[in-house]
């Protein structure tokens, strides 16, 4: 996968307008399918509302945002209703992020949250626009790249350096059960795993998970049940591959395959 742009379009006028046509042109051009490993992605021929891209192979749709900068914890997205009601659909789009570099005209940073990571949780509701504003009330939201767990983060390009493509593939597969899971079981399922990766080491007890629990009774106050509730969670993780058990409230995250 070549990372550069090639030659800029002499004939738009705007910054903006370039990087476009250039960072959209390279995912064309470039991008293999995260999702089955196909050579290509495709446009969608007229600009639609959500998805940029779709894998002719599986159907996988993908939506496009880049800028110059790294991305922060929030990326700003559309309208907050729209992104609550996408998030129910079944095509909802997986999102790629990518940073440039238009010195280099080269892509620095690319990566890809599967669509199976976004819930209510990951999606901020921004104050709707002042009434004297010309879009009065309307209300966009933030995805809150801080509240998805490492896992649904998927790195094809790092700082210039490319991921190998068996290594992408193997971790979108991870996680690939969360679609199976109703809305609501797949926040729960997403919070422990977060919690998880906090702890930052391979190997981990049952009690460095338990360490959370006010963290998840806050964010779940309707729960009394916290503590049986991660350990469900943990199972459910277990059964599918996510981790292991190594008994005695020992356990071990699965390497990708
Ligand atoms: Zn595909």
């Amino acid at each position: 996968m070549d990372l550069g742009f090639g030659e800029a379009p002499a004939h738009f006028e705007s910054p903006s307008q370039i990087a476009r046509v250039l960072t959209e042109g390279w995912v064309a051009m470039r991008m293999f399918c995260p999702g089955c490993g196909a050579d290509s992605l495709e446009a969608f021929a007229n600009n639609r509302d959500v998805a940029d891209f779709h894998c002719p192979a599986c159907a996988e749709e993908y939506e496009l945002k880049s800028q110059k900068g790294r991305f922060g914890p929030r990326v700003v997205d559309g309208a907050y209703a729209a992104m609550l009601r996408r998030m129910a659909s079944s095509n909802n789009p997986n999102l790629l992020l990518m940073t440039y570099d238009m010195a280099r005209l080269a892509v620095t940073n690319l990566m890809v949250v599967p669509r199976h990571f976004f819930v209510p949780a990951v999606i901020e509701a921004r104050k709707p626009l002042a009434l004297t504003a010309r879009r009065a009330g309307w209300q966009g939201c933030n995805i809150l790249l801080c509240a998805i767990p490492a896992s649904g983060k998927i790195h094809l390009v790092r700082d210039g350096v490319l991921a190998p493509r068996d290594e992408v593939l193997g971790q979108w597969r991870r996680t690939l059960f969360l679609r199976d899971e109703r809305p609501d079981a797949r926040g729960w399922l997403l919070e422990v795993m977060r919690c998880v990766e906090l702890i930052g080491a391979p190997a981990f007890t049952l009690a460095d998970v338990y360490a959370f629990e006010p963290r998840l009774a806050a964010l779940y106050p309707d729960n009394r049940n916290v503590r049986p509730k991660i350990r469900q969670q943990l199972q459910v993780l277990r059964d599918h591959g996510w981790l292991e058990f190594e008994g005695k409230g020992r356990y071990r995250l699965a390497a990708a395959d």
